[in-house]
């Protein structure tokens, strides 16, 4: 069926050159973020993504005008693997550089253009996503958070949860500004806050492991400057559309448990064969979604609609980088989180983040339903 095939991608010389660069500053900056007590996603360190910006790693497809490089996608997704390969610390500037830019280079004004963006880019600016809200998170047309115009610009009033607001300068928010009328989805709008506004309560929430990587930010008659509103009033679900297929095809739907995997293949035994067997499964599977990523990554550069692919491509990313935490535990005779055992203590780290995986950026079930109806089998 057309509409599964991903053609085949391959990284040009110049993509395999920038990663032997990103390799080499990366065995020079790595071993002082060792400790790992996190998703890379949690390790916020602002020096690290300075660093980045300096070597023009962040905003890499963006106008030079802002800040950015004009590189290529391809080239992106070459600096991303190798991050996410040695789980650098990178979530002071991962939103803001995956999606927020680009949305605020399409749909923000030329003055958002030109005063934050290129701070993004240099690694210095950061922002979290405003969608979900305690209510509404896989029925996101049922956001209840509402903006109001008023004589200084827009009256706010609602809460947003799960997001990173406790590292965040901004957040892109979706909120509803007009009546649904017949529609949920019409009057809906984004807009861009700036965190340090008056009224507004970030509050932190500890996740299973007892970090804080969520918050839940209250938003009591907050006033925003009229010109925080992002593209169109009441375009506000086309673009977070746009905003969500950046968060969905990325290298970090498949590659969360990376390094335990590589832990795994370093601690088999050579004569194990249901180790050998299991592992070099794992592997032509990592090796099979690296293909499809690529191949999909190929097809925005060609500026060519996925539909469904990335849904699909990021549901079996995710069933995948879960699976492996669950072999570990299988394959290996350790008991989990054993301090003297790098692979049991990176086994229970995985085992409890992995739960996230299939839930950020859309659930795996919402992504089947997507995927069934674009199939046409609902
Ligand atoms: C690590 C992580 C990071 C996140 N970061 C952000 C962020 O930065 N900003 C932000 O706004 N949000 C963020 N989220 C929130 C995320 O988008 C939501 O958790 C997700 O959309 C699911 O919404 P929910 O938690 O309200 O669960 P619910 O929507 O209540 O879903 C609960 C369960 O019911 C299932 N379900 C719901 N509806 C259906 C249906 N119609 N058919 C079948 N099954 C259904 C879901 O699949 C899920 O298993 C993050 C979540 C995680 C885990």
């Amino acid at each position: 069926m057309a509409f599964i095939h991903i053609p085949p991608a391959v990284l040009p010389p110049e993509c395999e050159e920038l990663r032997e660069e990103v390799r080499a500053f990366l065995s020079k900056e790595m071993p002082h973020h060792r400790q790992k007590k996190e998703a890379a996603f949690s390790f916020f360190d602002p020096a690290f993504s300075r660093k980045l910006g300096e070597r023009g790693w962040l905003g890499m497809t963006w106008p030079k005008q802002y800040g950015g490089h004009e590189r290529s996608f391809l080239e992106r997704y070459v600096v991303l693997e190798e991050l996410l390969a040695v789980d650098a610390p990178i979530a002071a500037h991962w939103v803001a550089d995956r999606q927020s830019g680009d949305q605020l280079i399409r749909f923000g004004t030329e003055e958002m253009r030109t005063t934050i963006v290129p701070g993004i880019a240099r690694g210095e600016v950061y922002f979290c996503v405003g969608m979900s809200e305690p209510d509404a998170g896989s029925d996101l047309a049922g956001i209840r958070s509402r903006a109001e115009r008023v004589p200084e610009g827009w009256r706010l009033n609602g809460t947003k949860i799960w997001n990173s607001a406790h590292h965040a300068h901004y957040m892109i928010a979706l909120v509803r500004t007009q009546p649904a009328g017949d529609s949920r989805h019409a009057g809906l709008s984004q807009l861009l806050i700036d965190l340090t506004t008056p009224g507004i309560t970030i509050r932190p929430i500890l996740n299973l492991r007892g970090y804080v990587n969520f918050n839940e930010v209250h938003f009591n008659d907050v006033i925003l400057p009229a010109d925080c509103l992002l593209g169109k009033e009441g375009a506000g679900w086309k673009q977070v559309s746009t905003e969500l297929g950046f968060e969905r095809s990325g290298p970090e739907r498949y590659l969360s448990s990376i390094e335990l995997l590589m832990q795994m293949l370093n601690s088999a035994s050579p004569d194990n064969e249901r180790q050998a067997v299991a592992l070099g499964r794992l592997v032509c599977e990592a090796r099979t979604l690296r293909r499809m990523s690529i191949g999909l990554t190929a097809m925005f550069v060609r500026r060519e609609d996925p539909g469904v692919i990335s849904a699909m491509v990021k549901d079996m990313g995710t069933t995948f980088e879960q699976r492996i935490p669950e072999m570990a535990a299988e394959l290996f005779d350790v008991e989990l989180g054993d301090p003297a055992s790098p692979l049991a203590q990176l086994a229970a780290i995985t085992i409890q983040n992995a739960p996230s995986f299939s839930l950020r950026g859309g659930s795996r079930e919402v992504l089947r339903g997507m995927i069934a109806k674009g199939m046409g089998l609902r």
